[in-house]
């Protein structure tokens, strides 16, 4: 679960862990978790109207992994403020970029998983 406070309230992220949404990779783990919380907002609506399990390939990135894995320099991933997203197998990834489109206020299709920001 991810505690995390917006406007005063607190909230939590029943389906995902800060172990998962640190920065880490191959061979990097600083274990920076800087999120914005309305991005784990969104990425709650996101989960409870997909109601299915959502894989995470990447929260946020310091700059070197970002570095590392071919960001660009402004990626809004390195703010904490974007996931990308797929689905487990079997799951329906045209289902899970329509909500997407619907609850970020940007997303971006890439082969194997939406990027989702919240700019
Ligand atoms: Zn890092
Ligand atoms: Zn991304």
């Amino acid at each position: 679960m991810i505690e995390f406070w917006m406007d005063g309230e607190k909230y939590e992220l029943e389906n995902f862990t800060l172990a998962e949404a640190r920065c880490h990779g191959e061979d990097h783990d600083c274990g920076l978790t800087t999120l914005d919380p309305s991005l784990l907002w969104r990425l709650d609506i996101v989960r409870i109207k997909y109601d299915m399990p959502i894989i995470v390939t990447s929260w946020t990135r310091c700059k070197t992994h970002n570095d590392a894995v071919g960001g660009s320099p402004t990626s809004k991933h390195i703010k904490g403020r974007a996931c990308d997203l797929k689905t487990v197998r079997g799951g329906s990834m045209a289902l899970l970029r329509q909500i997407c489109k619907d609850v970020f206020p940007y997303t971006k299709d890439y082969p194997g998983h939406i990027h989702c920001d919240v700019r």
